[in-house]
């Protein structure tokens, strides 16, 4: 048994949160019931299955306030954001061939690859860059647009700083210009209120793991108006979009807990930024020489990047054995090059080195805070 020092604590909501017990017993009453598959027509296992799975589109769609028609299912954001960007890119070529897309410097690798190898297909990709608060600026979006941008795509929150993106403003300059937004919200989702379906991005992307949800599920949010073509083929579920039998226990806990982040989420967000500032000041108490990477205001309720400048955080995070935190992100860590979203807010590649991540969620208590910071100073102080 471990004893009260020994205890770990979860710091790194960002990469992925712990699975909500109601949407893990919900999940395994689904497992349980031997659910049909939601695409049998023939009877009624297949029946109430797809009457589950519709009740679960109805409530991711509620999160997101759009109707259930313009929820698709997918593994996840890394797969919505391939589909989307793919997707849209072969409609594009089928028309009037490669053309050009706006993003920005912060944007996730599920969004990033694929641009990458649209740009070996002929496609001109620009990429806005961020100020030193790490924020992308709604006039160089619009600056940037041309008679044939065929896309543009700005994530709502960084995952590695908690930046939150003038999504809204985005979404008015698009819709102005009429270039179909995807907004990478996998991060976002279940954590701030997203602006209304209708007047914000075209298209967005969701990850259920990121709330509380199962990992394997997400959705890719698009009218139905836009021209998309599949880029997998088979059953022609999904609209076509994404053929596949949807994992019908995943779809019922995404469902869930897409309700239980709207209901519980604006309080949450309080409890989250509060603790969040008594571990900002705690931290800057022990180490006034902190320095906090991105702003501090339009940041995701609980998420810090901070620096600690002359400490390395590989060494910083091997002295805090009991806090599970990280450098970057869960998709870039395995990589050694420093990180291109904090090397894009202006940091040199030793602050890169000296900065972690901190991520707080539902399951983070005061007394969790309180415990941090104590190992937080003990690990600072022997590092000094
Ligand atoms: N976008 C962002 C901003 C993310 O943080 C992540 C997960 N790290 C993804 C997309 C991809 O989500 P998933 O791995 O669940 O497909």
């Amino acid at each position: 048994m471990a004893s009260p020092r020994e205890k770990e604590i979860y710091l790194d909501h960002n990469a992925t949160t712990p699975l909500d017990p109601r949407v893990a017993q919900a999940m395994a009453e689904c497992w349980a019931a031997g659910a049909g598959n939601p695409h049998s027509k023939t009877h009624k296992a297949g029946w109430r299955a797809a009457e589950q799975l519709e009740q679960a589109r109805r409530q991711v769609a509620a999160l997101v306030g759009c109707g259930p028609e313009c929820i698709i299912f997918t593994s996840g954001a890394t797969e919505a954001n391939n589909l989307v960007i793919l997707g849209l890119a072969a409609s594009c070529e089928a028309s009037s061939g490669p053309g050009h897309i706006v993003s920005s410097s912060i944007e996730h690798p599920s969004v990033r690859e694929p641009l990458a190898a649209l740009a070996k297909r002929g496609w001109r990709v620009e990429e806005i860059p961020v100020g030193p608060e790490g924020f992308v600026a709604p006039n160089d979006v619009a600056a940037a647009l041309c008679a044939d941008t065929r896309l543009v795509t700005v994530m709502a929150a960084n995952n590695e700083t908690g930046t939150l993106q003038p999504v809204s403003e985005i979404a008015a300059i698009c819709r102005g210009a009429d270039v179909p937004y995807l907004s990478d919200c996998a991060q976002a989702a279940g954590k701030i209120t997203l602006s209304p379906f209708e007047k914000g991005p075209t298209m967005i992307s969701l990850s259920a793991h990121k709330f509380y949800g199962p990992m394997g599920i997400g959705a890719l949010v698009l009218s139905p108006e836009i021209a998309l073509q599949p880029v997998t083929f088979g059953g022609g579920q999904e609209r076509g979009l994404r053929p596949g039998t949807i994992p019908l226990p995943l779809a019922v806990g995404f469902g869930l807990a897409a309700e239980i982040a709207a209901a519980e989420r604006v309080e949450e967000a309080q409890r989250l930024a509060g603790l969040a500032m008594r571990l900002r000041d705690g931290l800057q108490e022990i180490y006034p020489e902190m320095v906090l990477n991105g702003d501090w205001h339009a940041r995701l309720p609980g998420t810090l990047n901070v620096r600690f400048p002359s400490i390395e955080a590989e060494e910083l995070l091997l002295a805090l054995p009991n806090l599970q935190l990280s450098t970057g992100s869960a998709c870039g860590s395995g990589r050694t090059e420093p990180s291109y979203v904090l090397r894009s807010l202006g940091l040199l590649a030793e602050e890169i080195a000296q900065s972690i991540r901190i991520g707080l969620g539902r399951t983070t208590t005061e007394e969790d805070i309180e415990t941090a910071l104590r190992d937080f100073a003990t690990a600072l102080e022997k590092l000094r």
